[in-house]
């Protein structure tokens, strides 16, 4: 058996590790005779699970039991209507800071709910930076203040924590959760989809802290409601079973790695070496200023964008797999989520330093 380097910026690759746990539990999970995907959710097998699971997660984020840990669903793309939903109580607006199309997208749907204040907008700069504290012009009324840490496709994240005051903090960590240290306690809200850092596609983690539950909207559909599901431990109706249970299996191996210290550590080293890479040539580009440059999702172009069909034959040939950029902005992106080995990262400099020689 030969796996490939995948560099998909979601759904990404996975821990080996837990691979191979999730196949040797697949057909008999811990002698019970059945799968963990055939189990009833309110089985005491399954509950142990899915408690485990969250216990492991508040402890590698630090998590106290001043906020709830929500397993829910619909992906990161459903909390950007149900935050408004949930949150604005009696205000009649919110404020979100613009940096690129998922920040964009938060915004279109929220608009749906309240009066969208846009805080502050890097859009004049095409999207290669983040704003700096200075410039948010934040609304002491707002009901929340909604920003995205990590742009997923723009490559650009956060070097630092926007101080908000009262106002709660919500933040889309879908590609950056568990990525590195982060002090939770500054944040009302924390939102991820699954499929980069946690797990399978299908879950989605939620991070409420407790005071801010009860704020609802009456047209909020009960499936939306995080306090409903917070009273039912996440199982107001059937949650997605395997997702949850791989879910906590990439929880213990990022314990096992060291947690999210390691994890920091361990994504600065990739990160620097292919921005490295890139910086070093003409032949490669990346257009984010160096200080927000993502250390989760590394977009770069080919100074020739001619070659870039033959880039990725190339690198497909090597396996080395998924590193077409988003449709909307074309060139290359490499995604080097928690579970890209050092290795992946080595072989696809090596890789590029080959393709440059050959071709400029
Ligand atoms: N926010 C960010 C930052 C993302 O990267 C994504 C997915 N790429 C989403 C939201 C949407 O997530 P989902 O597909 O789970 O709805």
């Amino acid at each position: 058996m030969s796996r490939a380097f995948n560099f998909c910026a979601g759904p990404a690759a996975l821990p080996e590790p837990v691979l191979a746990q999730a196949q040797a539990d697949l057909m008999d999970w811990q002698g019970k005779g059945l799968s963990v995907m055939e189990m009833s959710h309110r089985s005491d097998e399954f509950v142990s699970i899915a408690q485990r699971a969250e216990r492991t997660l508040r402890e590698l984020m630090g998590i106290s039991d001043d906020y709830a840990v929500l397993f829910m669903q619909g992906g990161a793309s459903t909390q950007f209507a149900t935050i408004p939903l949930n949150l604005l109580g009696g205000h009649d607006c919110a404020d979100y800071v613009n940096t690129g199309i998922w920040s964009k997208k938060a915004i279109a749907e929220a608009k749906r709910y309240t009066r969208v204040n846009v805080v502050a907008s890097t859009e004049a700069d095409n999207f290669t930076r983040c704003p700096d504290q200075s410039e948010l012009k934040l609304n002491p009324e707002a009901g929340y203040v909604h920003y995205t840490p990590n742009e997923t496709i723009g490559g650009l994240e956060y070097d630092y924590i926007p101080d908000v005051g009262d106002v709660p903090l919500v933040a889309d960590l879908s590609s950056t959760i568990l990525s590195r240290p982060q002090d939770i306690n500054r944040f009302g809200l924390i939102y991820a989809g699954a499929q980069k850092n946690i797990g399978p596609a299908g879950l989605t983690l939620v991070l409420v802290r407790r005071d801010l539950m009860g704020r609802t909207r009456p047209e909020l559909p009960t499936m939306m409601d995080y306090s409903v599901a917070d009273k039912h431990d996440s199982m107001y109706n059937t949650p997605p079973t395997f997702a949850w249970y791989l879910a906590g299996l990439v929880f213990d191996w990022v314990q096992q790695q060291g947690g999210v210290q390691a994890m920091g550590e361990l994504n600065r080293r990739k990160a620097e070496r292919l921005y490295g890479a890139i910086d070093s040539s003409d032949f490669y580009g990346n257009p984010i200023q160096p200080r927000f440059r993502s250390w989760m999702n590394v977009p770069f172009t080919l100074a020739d964008e001619r070659l870039n069909s033959a880039f990725l034959a190339g690198a497909e040939e090597r396996g080395l797999l998924s590193l077409q950029g988003h449709r909307s902005v074309g060139g290359m992106r490499a995604s080097i989520y928690n579970a890209m080995p050092e290795a992946g990262v080595e072989a696809l400099v090596a890789y590029m330093e080959t393709f440059e020689k050959e071709k400029a």
